[in-house]
């Protein structure tokens, strides 16, 4: 029996490891592949505080390490399904499960991709899903959009602030997002748009993004742009199927918790971006990982 099981060993599932087992409790994280979670996605971080600049997978492993120190016990396993037994929880994954008498769901979210050719191949090469994190690389460059909801419109005009131009390319001929975000782009000099149009393929050489193949829906046209850096928000989807019968979610399917991370099923914690929340990145999913291993401890002390 486990005191806690954290599902998922990003930086909120790490950060929360550290706290609770430095808290003397019995510790697992079942994770279903490298430790870092989506930072494996990134070669520069320069948001974290602390570093100037450092990558991904390094930033990953410096989390990580203390881990081993504080008799963290790092499981290999992807979780199916939770069952709610009160005191006692059941975390199932494909071929065992576990026991425990607290659980802290940190599985993040997915950004959804557009599955096209070149997407995979250069992304974190010019193709990016995050402007709050890699928009300063890209000083003085030509930039693509790709959506057309509040997350597009609104990363647009943040990216305004680096870029000499952005293009938001949207499939229809209308934003789904706000209007007062709709406003504010139409008003910014520097942003153009691609209406009824669809990115066909990602284009690059060897280093990086050149440009994209573009079709316009309404004409079957294709014609070429080049782009200097091509960033892609056409929804997030937070990674829940594990606890999709809890009722722990909100109607997007973002986990609900409160001020001490827990969701509305007593002992169940959830944290960094699989939470409802409004900034996902790895300093708020550290700050989530501190105070649910601190909230683990006091709800344990309270049951005993
Ligand atoms: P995640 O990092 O998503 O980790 C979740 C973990 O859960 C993963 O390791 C996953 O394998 C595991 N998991 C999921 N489901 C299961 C399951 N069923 N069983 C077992 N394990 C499971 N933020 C910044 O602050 N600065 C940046 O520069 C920055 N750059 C980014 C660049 C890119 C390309 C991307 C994609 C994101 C970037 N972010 C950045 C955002 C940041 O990475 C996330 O906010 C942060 O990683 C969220 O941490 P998390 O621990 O909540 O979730
Ligand atoms: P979203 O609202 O789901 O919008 C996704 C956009 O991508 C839509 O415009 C959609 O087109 C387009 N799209 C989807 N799949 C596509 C594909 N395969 N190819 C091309 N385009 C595609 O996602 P989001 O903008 O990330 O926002 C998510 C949630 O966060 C929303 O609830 C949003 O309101 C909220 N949010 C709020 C704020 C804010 O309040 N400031 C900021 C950001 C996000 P269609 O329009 O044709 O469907």
């Amino acid at each position: 029996m486990y005191d806690t099981l954290i599902i998922g060993s990003g930086p909120a599932g790490m950060t929360a490891g550290l706290y609770a087992a430095r808290s003397n409790l019995k510790v697992g994280i079942i994770e279903q592949g490298a430790p870092g979670g989506q930072m494996n996605n990134t070669s520069e971080i320069e948001n974290y505080p602390g570093y100037d600049h450092i990558s991904g997978p390094e930033l990953s492993m410096n989390m990580h390490a203390p881990l081993e120190k504080f008799g963290v016990e790092n499981i290999y396993g992807i979780v199916k399904s939770i069952e709610d037994a009160g005191d006692v929880k059941r975390v199932i994954t494909e071929d065992t499960s576990y026991e425990a008498k607290t659980i802290i769901l940190a599985t993040g979210a997915k950004y959804r991709t557009l599955d096209v050719p070149g997407e995979e191949e250069y992304t974190s090469r010019g193709v990016s899903y995050c402007a709050v994190c890699d928009g300063a690389f890209f000083r003085n460059q030509d930039l693509l959009v790709v959506g057309g909801g509040d997350s597009a419109v609104e990363e647009a005009v943040y990216l305004t602030q680096f870029a000499k131009s952005v293009t938001i390319i949207h499939r229809r001929d209308e934003l789904r997002a706000q209007k007062i975000l709709q406003d504010r782009a139409f008003a910014n000099d520097k942003i153009n748009f691609i209406w009824d149009s669809v990115v066909k393929e990602i284009k690059g050489t060897d280093i990086k993004v050149s440009g994209v193949t573009v079709e316009n829906v309404k004409t079957g046209e294709l014609s070429e742009h080049e782009f200097g850096g091509i960033f892609i928000y056409v929804g997030v989807n937070p990674v829940t199927s594990m606890v999709a019968d809890l009722g722990i979610t909100d109607e997007a399917g973002w986990v609900i918790t409160d001020e001490r991370m827990m969701t509305p099923k007593a002992g169940i914690f959830a944290i960094g971006d699989v939470r409802q929340k409004e900034l996902r990145q790895i300093a708020t999913a550290v700050g989530d990982g501190a105070i649910a291993g601190q909230g683990v401890y006091q709800y344990i002390e309270n049951m005993t």
